[in-house]
């Protein structure tokens, strides 16, 4: 008798508003003019909002157990890291997070995360960027609490799921409303909806394969500081800083007094732009001269876990990293 072979999945629950506990319910949270009542992200057991999910898949009751699911050609086991909103997802998290996956990865085929949206770039793209992930992820978050009658989780973690059971990607991805994105481009574009996801338009090379990365075992204290055209130097002492990332303006354009203090830290400085899809240019700040590192097409945010790792890694050539984005 030939023996089956099941797809071994696992699902890393981290919180976020797909698990978020609410004391009220209440059906007119999705009015996109904000939500009127409060919730906590995460808070919630995965059985508790997708029990019903699995229930679809018919799982084998005899072979089943609390937290570990066999179906018919594939098996579950659900792990719950932490539970938090993504908002606190601080850099021990974020290294715990990448700590688990390596593990999940050796043991597993494929791994679900579900995740709060807020950080759900940076999550993906620090994963994206680890040498040890040797398999396919999926992150899926939601824009409205389980409570909700707009709840998106649900369509979410079940397109995650046929996703993971049909895909042989060896890589990282996140799932929103239907489709399936890329980490280096994924941008939260709005604070609300269901499509509150897109991908960048500025990038015009395709999926790298890029993974330079080890889990380090601490990441260095980096900062992101937003420029306007108003730049008071006497705010920033960066003196513990290993290094820096400016969300400057448009194609990352910085008020002539930021670049001067910029220029005279002894830290790598990176050059970024608040504009949602941006494209870095030399053309009105030059980066040689004043000792910069364009981001390129990267996001503030992601950058700076792009820096953070290229630091920890104690490379020479910082700005060779980012020339890949
Ligand atoms: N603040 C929440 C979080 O990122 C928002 C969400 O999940 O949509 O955890």
């Amino acid at each position: 008798m030939s023996k089956i072979i099941r797809k071994k999945i696992c699902i890393l629950n981290t919180g976020g508003t797909i698990l978020a506990r609410s004391d009220k319910n209440d059906d007119q949270n999705g009015c996109e003019n904000g939500d009127e009542n409060g919730y906590e992200a995460g808070g919630l057991e995965f059985l508790d909002v997708f029990g019903s999910i699995l229930e679809q898949f018919k799982p084998d009751t005899k072979k089943s157990k609390k937290d570990h699911f066999v179906f018919a050609d594939f098996s579950l086991d659900i792990i719950t890291p932490f539970s938090i909103g993504s908002q606190d997802m601080d850099n021990a998290h974020l290294l715990h997070l990448g700590k688990e996956a390596i593990k999940a990865s050796k043991k597993y085929d494929f791994i679900i995360i579900t995740h709060g949206s807020d950080t759900l770039e940076e999550s993906a793209f620090f994963l994206s960027l680890l040498k040890e992930i040797k398999i396919g992820v999926i992150l899926t978050a939601s824009m409205y609490p389980p409570n909700d009658k707009n709840y998106d989780g649900t369509a979410n973690l079940e397109f995650a799921l046929k996703s993971a059971l049909k895909s042989d990607i060896k890589s990282v991805r996140v799932a929103m409303n239907g489709e399936l994105l890329e980490p280096k481009k994924l941008i939260k574009f709005k604070s609300w909806g269901k499509d509150a996801f897109c991908q960048s338009l500025a990038f015009d090379i395709g999926i790298l394969d890029f993974k330079p990365f080890s889990l380090p075992k601490a990441l260095p204290k980096v900062a992101v500081i937003y420029a306007d055209g108003q730049f008071y130097p006497s705010l920033y002492n960066l003196k513990s800083l290993k290094g820096v990332v400016l969300a400057g303006m448009g194609s990352g354009t910085l008020p002539k007094n930021a670049i001067k203090f910029f220029s005279k830290l002894k830290i790598p400085v990176v050059r970024s732009s608040r504009v949602a899809m941006s494209k870095i240019t030399s053309k009105e700040v030059n980066d040689k001269k004043y000792g910069f590192i364009n981001a390129n097409h990267l996001s503030p945010a992601k950058a700076k876990v792009l820096l953070m790792l290229a630091l920890s890694k104690k490379s020479k050539d910082i700005a060779k990293y980012f020339e890949n984005f």
